[in-house]
């Protein structure tokens, strides 16, 4: 065989040629053992967003990614699942589904990501409980699955290296929003970590990356193709971020968000969507009838078994064991809480949630860079929902913030940010617009 040139496979992607599956697999391994240049991985990157890649193409390079690294093996006597969000705002469902699915007898070792631009991240949000570690060693996910059924934790080095090299180079060449690129980066991990069955759950919408319905849907229908192609059954739900799912937005703020869900205070839309997302996964891969499903997660969330097994989960990852029974005694509270008042009178026609995520950021709840420390206390809370009435002067939600002028901002932020007129609002009340299989 030829000896593998770089340059020359660069070269053929961009004149639109099929790459050959062992061309890719030689390009792959030279990006995790960097024999591939940060050029060459740019270049790379451009092409693809450029020419993209047929389905197989696509395919071939996900499971070259997923393969330059470790790939998770379970020996437990149960459906091996999970659920990846393509991301939102007050979008804080893993928190809540993962307990609940393990509470129903299915493995969940779920790699959870950090926040992105203006979404939140399920690692940052777990880490504003003190003492909770996310960065763990494979045997201890091992010992957490096992125990308790589900674990929340970053990927290890050697999960998918070739990915975390080339999102890198990504972030930096204006290369991110390719479908291709993007489905092959989430599936190589999600892959890694060995999984029986995926749900995805494809955001479109004002906080959403994927504004309209079409753009999710076509990369829904990538991911669902190239996964069962990669030989895990998989489907996903297209689901509305039109508003924040959860009424806050902040870290410790969604935990509190979330901690309401499990113990039965909040029957919102939190609750909802992780009962939509819940059913899909039992039914689709445990052949249950969707009903049958809904009625089996809603009964370990009532039961407070989804509470117990959460509490069990953050525990074995370094929290405090009274954390459910008592979780404001642990979690950090912010200086300054302010009303935000609607400027108008009439009904909640739409928010802009990505300016709501934006907002958190600026108050110091996400990064700008890598290098930013992230305030687990400041965010939104107590936001109300589109469809919701409102005179003048009412709250819309409260900012959290270290200081006044902070919060102040945010305020104004905030009122820019709602839509509110007299004119009726039609919604049906669920979350989930469509179903790619
Ligand atoms: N999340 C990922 O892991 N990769 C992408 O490319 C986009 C979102």
């Amino acid at each position: 065989m030829a000896e593998f040139n770089s340059a020359q496979f660069i070269w053929s992607l961009r004149q639109g040629q099929d790459p050959a599956s062992h061309d890719i697999a030689q390009f792959v391994r030279g990006l995790a053992d960097q024999t591939v240049s940060d050029a060459q991985a740019g270049a790379f990157a451009m092409a693809v967003c450029l020419r993209g890649l047929s389905g197989q193409g696509c395919a071939d390079l996900t499971l070259a990614m997923r393969d330059s690294g470790r790939v998770l093996q379970w020996a437990v006597d149960g459906p091996i699942l999970d659920k990846h969000s393509t991301g939102g705002v007050g979008d804080c469902v893993s928190l809540v589904l993962a307990p609940m699915l393990a509470a129903a007898g299915v493995y969940v070792p779920m790699i959870s990501g950090r926040g992105l631009g203006h979404t939140g991240g399920t690692l940052d949000k777990l880490e504003s409980i003190p003492g909770v570690q996310t960065a763990l060693e494979q045997t201890q996910m091992h010992d957490i699955v096992q125990r308790v059924g589900c674990v929340i934790a970053s990927a290890t080095a050697d999960l998918a290296p070739a990915d975390r090299r080339l999102y890198a180079v990504r972030d930096v060449t204006g290369t991110v929003d390719s479908v291709d690129l993007i489905t092959a980066s989430i599936l190589s991990k999600k892959l890694a970590a060995g999984l029986g069955g995926l749900l995805l759950d494809v955001k479109c919408g004002t906080g959403a990356f994927m504004k309209t319905q079409d753009a999710a849907e076509q990369l829904a229908q990538s991911l669902v193709r190239v996964a069962n192609l990669a030989g895990c059954p998989t489907t996903a739900l297209i689901t509305k971020m039109d508003e924040p799912i959860a009424p806050a937005a902040g870290n410790a703020l969604e935990i509190d968000a979330s901690l309401r869900v499990l113990t039965g205070l909040d029957h919102g839309s939190l609750r909802d969507i992780s009962l939509d997302l819940g059913q899909e996964l039992l039914a689709h891969h445990m052949g249950l009838q969707p009903d049958a499903a809904r009625q089996k997660l809603a009964r370990v969330l009532d039961s407070g078994q989804a509470a117990e097994t959460f509490g069990h989960m953050i525990r074995l990852m370094g929290g405090p064991s009274g954390l459910v029974d008592n979780w404001t005694r642990y979690l950090s509270e912010a200086s300054v809480i302010q009303e935000v008042p609607s400027p108008a009178t009439g009904v909640i026609q739409g928010w802009n949630a990505q300016a709501l995520g934006e907002v958190v950021v600026d108050l110091g709840g996400g990064r700008r860079i890598e290098a930013d420390k992230i305030d687990p206390a400041v965010g939104l809370d107590q936001i109300l929902r589109i469809g919701t009435g409102v005179t003048r002067g009412q709250p819309l939600a409260r900012v959290h913030a270290t200081r006044i002028d902070h919060a102040q901002r945010a305020v104004a932020k905030i009122q820019a940010a709602v839509d509110i007129s007299n004119d009726p609002v039609s919604h049906d009340g669920s979350l989930v617009l469509a179903r790619i299989t």
